[in-house]
């Protein structure tokens, strides 16, 4: 998301908006300030907090969380009911972006914002960025929360930027078990923690920023992310899956528990 956020800026920035569009009536969740603020206004810059894409126009920032399905992306043919079609902006050079959502869950959304987006929902609940940890406070967020690694690692508001894909990874490249308990983890592993969170979040960026759209997260490097049932490429191990409704924990048993198969055994998995 963050070489797309690059992408849309070197594209867009500069670009006067003409009129924002809400194509499904779920999207757009602010009422004040209105849309119309921004029309006349530049577009200042193209960001990313957490998985969300900031749209700044100086006078009002839109906020877009993409959620699993949304993609935000340039508006070729501009049709009247664009698949998916969650909400567009026109810009008055005539181009347009829009926002889609495949899939049924309608989660994507856009909110504007009238001064510090930080400070306001969406963003206001979100952890720091995975990417500005520093040794200290990793130490701190993973001792204060008696949960298991993955789980935090994918919960933006413990650690913003990683999700499903990474926390997979990461636990992989870390050496570590999905299911251990974060705030049980010596010096030594959450030095191993902090350490992939920077190769996985740079392999994925200069991935990505090699392409000319988003990828899809099946595309995108890995070892265990939609790797399952193949060999592991450190030991060679055939990588092993623990499944849930919304997310599917990946791992490799010789390189992450000691060889040890992992079953679900909190019974919340039929409940999810
Ligand atoms: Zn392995």
């Amino acid at each position: 998301m963050q070489a797309h956020a690059e992408r849309l800026d070197t594209a867009f920035a500069g670009a006067r908006l003409k009129r924002f569009v809400p194509l499904a009536f779920t999207a757009l969740k602010t009422a004040v300030p209105a849309p119309d603020v921004t029309y006349g206004h530049e577009l200042v810059f193209v960001g990313r907090r957490g998985k969300h894409l900031l749209l700044d126009f100086g006078v009002a920032t839109y906020v877009v969380h993409l959620m699993q399905g949304g993609r935000l992306k340039v508006d070729e043919k501009q049709s009247a009911k664009p698949r998916f079609g969650q909400a567009r902006w026109v810009f008055e050079d005539g181009r347009a972006l829009l926002l889609t959502e495949a899939g049924t869950e309608r989660r994507a959304g856009v909110w504007v914002i009238d001064g510090d987006p930080e400070e306001q929902e969406p963003l206001d609940h979100l952890g720091p960025e995975a990417d500005s940890l520093d040794l200290d406070g990793l130490a701190a967020l993973l001792a204060s929360h008696s949960v298991r690694i993955h789980g935090l690692l994918r919960d933006q508001r413990i650690i913003a930027g990683l999700g499903r894909r990474l926390a997979n990874e990461v636990c992989h490249r870390a050496q570590i078990s999905p299911f251990a308990n974060a705030s049980k983890l010596d010096r030594d592993e959450v030095k191993r923690v902090l350490e992939s969170i920077r190769v996985c979040i740079n392999e994925g960026l200069a991935y990505d920023r090699g392409r000319d759209d988003m990828s899809s997260s099946a595309d995108r490097p890995g070892n265990v992310h939609h790797r399952i049932g193949d060999a592991c490429p450190v030991c060679g191990d055939v990588i092993r899956s623990v499944e849930y409704n919304r997310y599917t924990v990946a791992y490799c048993p010789t390189c992450q528990t000691g060889g040890k198969v992992l079953a679900d055994n909190t019974t919340s998995k039929f409940l999810k």
